[in-house]
């Protein structure tokens, strides 16, 4: 069977056609720039030159035909037909509580995702349209979401819960939910794979550092505990954003700077992290290119952007009592030698030992980047979050089943609140 893969966003579209019989990809693509009449499709197939195309694409369904059309394009396509796709997968951002593993779309399903836009404006709606889209084109074509948030359904109320009135959790849900949930579960159980050592006997954390960026503890195959929080901007700092800020920080400078709700939240998601403190980007390489180049500034920025990784490492090998594996994963996670001696450099205390050598050579594969004999494996693991949507999508529309994290549960010590 082939799945087609799809990550939309509100003016994009990521996509990845798998052939489940050997999982390998046919083709992938992107359309940019949903909406112009400039939108840009970039179509990869296996084995096939690059193609890029440059036309009008107004909405979201017009954009999965461009898609179809080109999967099946005599010259540039993989499929003899349209019907060779057997299912399609698709990322969801936010599954708040309901969802702690993936499902086959449904009309509840889908009433479900709605109820949870207020908790992911900018995410849960596009993925929406995607989900639309495909249904308009292929009506006839099972769908099944994946959801970020899933695999830290497993975190107890200790970690879950803000400090705040619990009223507020009851009322609105605001709690922890956690992202990139398929990344942490993916690597996390490669790594333990690598080691050949029982997944369900492992302290690891994991570092999805990309243009977001999170930490998480991940007890004997489970998240206990995650660096994002009710939405992805605190914990770690990030390409654009703060991560963890003082909340007092953020009323003050409403008032300071006479700023409203939304030109708060804008300069903490978008004009934060690596940007703010370098001056330079908010991308790694460039602000890594400069620091070597002796700018010091960029020297510092660096510093901080890893230290932030640090701490949050000590934190999880204390909320686990120990750690015996460190991974580190997505576009700096991988790519980025100098920010994981730097992150390491200083958690020898914790019994890690990073071999130079190993750290900077390897690249884009699963390997060991520790000493033979230090105290904690430290690992970098590609990220494969496609792969897992297209599994998980496999499985579901076959009739099997795809294991759900084991949610907690938990009973909550409730007091009566006098206001409920
Ligand atoms: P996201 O999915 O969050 O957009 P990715 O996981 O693809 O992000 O990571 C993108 C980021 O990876 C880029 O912003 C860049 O900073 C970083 N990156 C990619 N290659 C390198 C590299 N060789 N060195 C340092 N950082 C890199």
């Amino acid at each position: 069977m082939n799945v087609l893969v799809i990550n939309a966003g509100s003016s994009s579209l990521k996509y990845q056609l798998y052939d489940m019989r050997d999982e390998s990809v046919l083709a992938k693509g992107k359309v940019e720039r949903i909406g112009m009449d400039t939108a840009i499709l970039t179509h990869e197939p296996a084995a096939k030159p690059e193609v890029r195309e440059v036309s009008e694409i107004l909405e979201h369904t017009a954009a999965i035909r461009k898609v179809l059309g080109m999967l099946t394009h005599p010259q540039h396509g993989v499929l003899e037909r349209i019907s060779d796709i057997g299912a399609v997968g698709h990322r969801v951002v936010h599954g708040g509580e309901t969802f702690s593993g993936s499902v086959i779309v449904d009309e509840e399903v889908k009433r479900e995702i709605r109820r949870l836009f207020d908790l992911a404006p900018l995410h849960n709606p596009a993925h929406m349209l995607g989900i639309q889209a495909v249904e308009a084109n292929l009506p006839d074509v099972p769908q099944v979401v994946v959801f970020d948030t899933a695999f830290h359904q497993t975190m107890p109320a200790r970690a879950f819960l803000y400090a705040i009135p619990m009223v507020l959790y009851r009322r609105h849900k605001i709690r922890r939910y956690g992202f990139h949930g398929t990344s942490h579960a993916y690597v996390s159980e490669r790594a333990a794979a690598f080691l050949g050592k029982p997944y369900d006997q492992l302290k690891i954390v994991t570092c999805h550092i990309g243009n977001g960026a999170s930490c998480t503890a991940v007890l004997n195959g489970k998240s206990i505990d995650t660096s994002m929080g009710m939405t992805p901007l605190e914990g770690l700092m990030m390409g654009t954003r703060s991560g963890d800020i003082d909340p007092a920080v953020v009323p003050y400078i409403m008032a300071k700077e006479e700023l409203s709700v939304g030109e708060v939240s804008s300069m903490l998601n978008k004009h934060s992290g690596l940007i703010a403190i370098s001056g330079i980007s908010s991308d790694v390489r460039e602000v890594t290119e400069a620091m070597e180049k002796g700018d010091r500034i960029a020297g510092f920025a660096f510093e901080m952007y890893c230290y932030r990784i640090r701490k949050y490492i000590g934190a999880y090998a204390a909320a686990m009592n120990g750690i015996d594996a460190l991974v580190f994963t997505a576009g700096v996670g991988e790519n980025s030698a100098p920010v994981r001696e730097v992150v390491c450099r200083e958690l020898t205390f914790l019994g890690v030992e990073l071999d130079e050598e190993r750290n900077r050579t390897g690249h884009g594969k699963e390997r060991l980047i520790s000493k033979d004999g230090s105290k904690v494996d430290v690992l970098v693991i590609p990220t494969n979050e496609e792969w897992v949507i297209a599994r998980d999508t496999y499985a579901l529309v076959s009739g099997g089943q795809v294991p759900a994290a084991d949610a907690a549960a938990e009973k909550l010590p409730w007091r009566q609140p006098l206001d409920s």
